[in-house]
């Protein structure tokens, strides 16, 4: 059995973070990645951060993954990298079983830190499995990683800050967007990504849903139809949409199968995209080994994951002994810059979710 002070699982945004706070305190650290690179949701992420200097505001979020990848590979003596290796279980018992490669391994950390992200949300209308119909981080995958296309004329469906990027980005590529469409009365993401997109000439309607998309072998077009106060559709409505990609931007759910099984204990709160762990201020859960951090806490950026990623590494490097002079300092101000992150309207509305999870309040 192979051990290690502290198993970081995601080598996203929250997972790099945590394992350079970790190590920096002086705690060996063994980082899993599923995927063959490191970065997580960053890999894809090509325009520049908003925020504070702190958390890389200006810099490319694919910069920002290369950034923290480096500060990790000049700690080798205490930090190993795992890629394409998948946590499957976590038990009880604090045994973590890992599939790296073609081998089954297993890990007894003394801490472990949960750094999985989140999924996207999924929609149920007719054909749905139509070949055309992405999710949105698939079509940034493919444009900015891949360097395709996913067609020639998309019909967005959700105007969050996701759909709103991801709108511009693929007019950027030099495709057509027919509509972004949000079933909610109002555009969900920052106005300043809303006003490029409209300059841009792309309609935003709001109140609307996709019912059906259409096409003998792939997406030809689509129906949308607006929805009354309670969300209802209006009959008479339906509008017919010539696209041939259908891209969903409806929300993320929260990666946490690895805590249901080793027995943490979770509460459905909407306002963090769904089922969460319940947390200490210093992000630790119900099982006193297991620490969690970034999109897996519930929903909101990567400069929040970073952060997150920071404190629960400090966190957990603590618990174990390891403590660095600035330790304490360094503590307090991840919880301000939390707290900075977490003011304004958006933040109320993660506050209010928080407070539902929170052990110590
Ligand atoms: C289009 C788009 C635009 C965005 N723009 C911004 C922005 O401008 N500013 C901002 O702050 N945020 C932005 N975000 C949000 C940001 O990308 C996420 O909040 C952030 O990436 C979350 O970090 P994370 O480390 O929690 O998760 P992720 O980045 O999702 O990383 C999780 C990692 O865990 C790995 N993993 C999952 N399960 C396992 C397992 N069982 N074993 C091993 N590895 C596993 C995954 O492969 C992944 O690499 C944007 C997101 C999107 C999709």
């Amino acid at each position: 059995m192979r051990e290690v002070d502290i198993a970081i699982v995601g080598g996203g945004p929250a997972g790099l973070m945590a394992a350079d706070a970790a190590a920096t305190n002086g705690a060996s650290v063994l980082l899993l990645e599923r995927d063959g690179h490191l970065g997580g949701q960053l890999v894809k992420q090509t325009h520049k951060f908003f925020g504070s200097e702190k958390q890389y505001a200006s810099v490319r979020g694919v910069k920002i993954a290369t950034i923290l990848e480096e500060k990790l590979q000049g700690m080798s003596d205490l930090v190993e990298i795992w890629t394409d290796a998948t946590a499957l279980g976590l038990y009880e018992d604090g045994v973590l079983t890992v599939e790296k490669g073609k081998e089954f391994v297993k890990i007894k950390p003394k801490r472990i830190i949960v750094a999985t992200g989140a999924s996207e949300k999924f929609l149920t209308f007719v054909n749905n499995d139509l070949p055309g119909i992405y999710g949105a981080g698939a079509v940034q995958t493919l444009m900015n990683v891949n360097g395709v296309r996913p067609g020639q004329r998309v019909l967005m469906v959700g105007a969050g800050n996701i759909g709103l990027i991801v709108s511009y980005q693929l007019l950027q590529a030099g495709v057509e967007v027919a509509a972004i469409i949000d079933a909610a009365p109002t555009i969900g993401g920052y106005l300043v990504h809303a006003s490029k997109i409209r300059r841009a000439g792309v309609p935003i309607i709001t109140s609307h849903t996709v019912t059906r998309a259409y096409g003998k072998e792939a997406v030809e077009g689509a129906t949308i139809v607006a929805l009354d106060e309670k969300w209802q559709p209006l009959p008479g409505t339906e509008q017919e949409l010539d696209v041939d990609v259908i891209c969903i931007s409806v929300g993320l759910s929260p990666l946490a199968e690895l805590l249901w099984q080793a027995g943490c204990e979770m509460r459905y709160v909407p306002q963090l995209g769904g089922h969460v762990p319940v947390r200490d201020h210093h992000l630790k859960t119900t099982v006193d080994e297991v620490y969690i951090a970034g999109d897996l806490t519930g929903i909101e950026e990567a400069s929040s994951a970073m952060v997150e990623g920071r404190l629960a590494g400090l966190a957990a490097a603590s618990s174990l002994g390891f403590k660095s002079d600035s330790l304490e300092a360094d503590i307090l101000d991840c919880k301000e810059q939390l707290k900075s992150l977490r003011s304004g309207p958006v933040g109320d509305h993660i506050n209010q979710g928080m407070a539902q999870v929170m052990l110590d309040k």
